[in-house]
């Protein structure tokens, strides 16, 4: 039925960048056959998974979104698609993104756009705007997704579809296309919280292949959605951060649709307090350092001869000319400007004015958070300060793409979960209302967000 609705209307939408029809039904029958064996199956068991393109599937294209892996199957399967091959669900293709995960709004792939499915007009998120709008659009039940500053909850936001940031290191980042290495991590997208927190607690959990794998097991998420879902909140403390009141940029319609579930959330027994996290104004300059600082370092693997696109190679240039050339043919100019940032920024002489100032700020902006932690249970905020915006009207200046992740980003450079789940419409439009969790308490950002459900 998936497989059908994909033919129907991906053509309009633009999720995937790869529908692997033959692999889908193949993963299928053999559900059924265990099934019909009589062997004990897991809750996911058959059920369809959309996979965003940075991860790697054995012998199933993998591009990043990007021209320079442009025909590259990987060898081998990343741990998350190996753990959902295990559990039985059912892999339908890879989703569209931005080229390696940078942007907040799918218009930076080299494959092209994928459209919002509320209003074909509009931009599905980013970057990973394929995996929310194959939910959105009904194309698949669940998808997977990687937020680095805010892909997963920010497309998750303004498709009106639920989208997860684990606690960093809780999901594995083996065969993920590395972005940015100490932010990227690997999470649920879905249409329920519940829908997240089972695919979470498949997902999820320790991975000796991956260095930064916390070795603990995952906090148990499907129990807290469902005691979430019962709709009392006695007790739980929810802080409100004063210093994203005051942001520019937030859409009035953004504000009324959260205040008016904040308002619910009171409603179920919570207590809103506000709290003030005096260094996230400093969160997106920082970001926007290292990120791009460990973006230069790991895209310099892309070099025309280990993976994908070669260019120039007529016999007579130098292995550097064919480098030069496949790289500049290959990358996009959002990833060319960052890889340029991080590369001065790293650069011998300016990297304690830069990488290391903005590593100090990183810090600042945790100890914000763990000073946050000790007055409230959760932080929740509007996902992101507008809803999805007409395609083509913030590519002009980078800056007003970035401003997307505004309230995204502090939660990745701290390091704790974070969630976005739908909370009501402005101008027709999805708002998405975020809650931000201390580090490993995965759990309890789940309970929250299954109240407001
Ligand atoms: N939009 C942010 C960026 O461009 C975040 C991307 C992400 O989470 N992968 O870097």
């Amino acid at each position: 039925a998936h497989l059908d609705r994909i033919a129907a209307v991906d053509e309009r939408v633009h999720a995937f960048l790869h529908v692997d029809a033959d692999g889908a039904l193949d993963a299928a029958r053999t559900v059924d056959a265990r099934r019909a064996a009589g062997e004990e199956l897991g809750p996911l068991a058959g059920v369809p998974v959309a996979v965003k393109d940075v991860l790697t599937t054995r012998g199933v294209p993998t591009t990043a979104g990007s021209r320079i892996l442009e025909g590259w199957r990987p060898p081998y399967d990343s741990t998350i698609v190996e753990r959902l091959r295990a559990a039985g669900t059912v892999m339908l293709g890879k989703t569209n993104m931005d080229e390696f995960a940078m942007g907040s709004s799918t218009e930076y792939s080299a494959y092209g756009p994928t459209f919002n499915p509320w209003d074909l007009s509009r931009i599905p998120g980013g970057s990973g705007g394929g995996s929310a709008a194959a939910l959105a659009a009904y194309e698949a039940p669940l998808a997977i997704g990687t937020d680095t500053g805010g892909s997963i909850r920010q497309p998750g936001a303004v498709t009106g579809t639920v989208g997860a940031k684990p606690t960093y290191g809780g999901t594995s980042r083996y065969g993920l296309v590395a972005f940015s290495s100490s932010l990227d991590t690997p999470g649920p997208c879905a249409r329920t919280v519940l829908d997240a927190a089972l695919l979470h607690a498949v997902m999820g959990g320790h991975d000796p292949r991956d260095s930064t794998s916390i070795p603990q097991p995952v906090p148990d998420v499907v129990a807290a959605a469902r005691a979430g879902a019962t709709g009392d909140l006695t007790g739980m403390r929810l802080g409100l951060v004063r210093e994203f009141a005051t942001e520019a940029g937030g859409e009035p319609g953004v504000t009324a649709a959260f205040r008016d579930a904040v308002d619910a959330l009171t409603k179920l027994g919570a207590e809103v307090v506000e709290v003030s996290c005096p260094h996230f104004e400093y969160a997106l300059p920082a970001y926007y350092l290292i990120a791009p600082s460990e973006c230069s370092s790991n895209l310099a693997r892309f070099d025309g001869v280990r993976f994908g696109l070669r260019a120039g190679d007529d016999g007579v240039r130098s292995l550097e000319e064919v480098m030069s050339l496949t790289r500049d043919v290959g990358f996009g100019a959002e990833v060319k400007r960052r890889i340029m940032v991080g590369t001065y920024a790293l650069s011998s002489g300016y990297y304690d004015a830069y990488y290391g100032q903005a590593q100090k700020v990183r810090t600042l902006i945790s100890r914000d958070f763990t000073a946050a932690f000790e007055q409230v249970d959760v932080l929740i905020s509007p996902t992101t300060p507008f809803v999805a915006f007409p395609l083509g009207s913030r590519t002009a200046d980078p800056y007003q793409m970035y401003l997307a992740d505004l309230f995204t980003i502090p939660t990745n450079l701290y390091g704790g979960p974070a969630i976005s789940v739908p909370c009501g419409l402005s101008e027709g439009l999805p708002v998405g209302l975020q809650v931000m969790a201390p580090t490993m308490a995965d759990d309890r950002m789940y309970r929250v967000a299954a109240a407001l459900e």
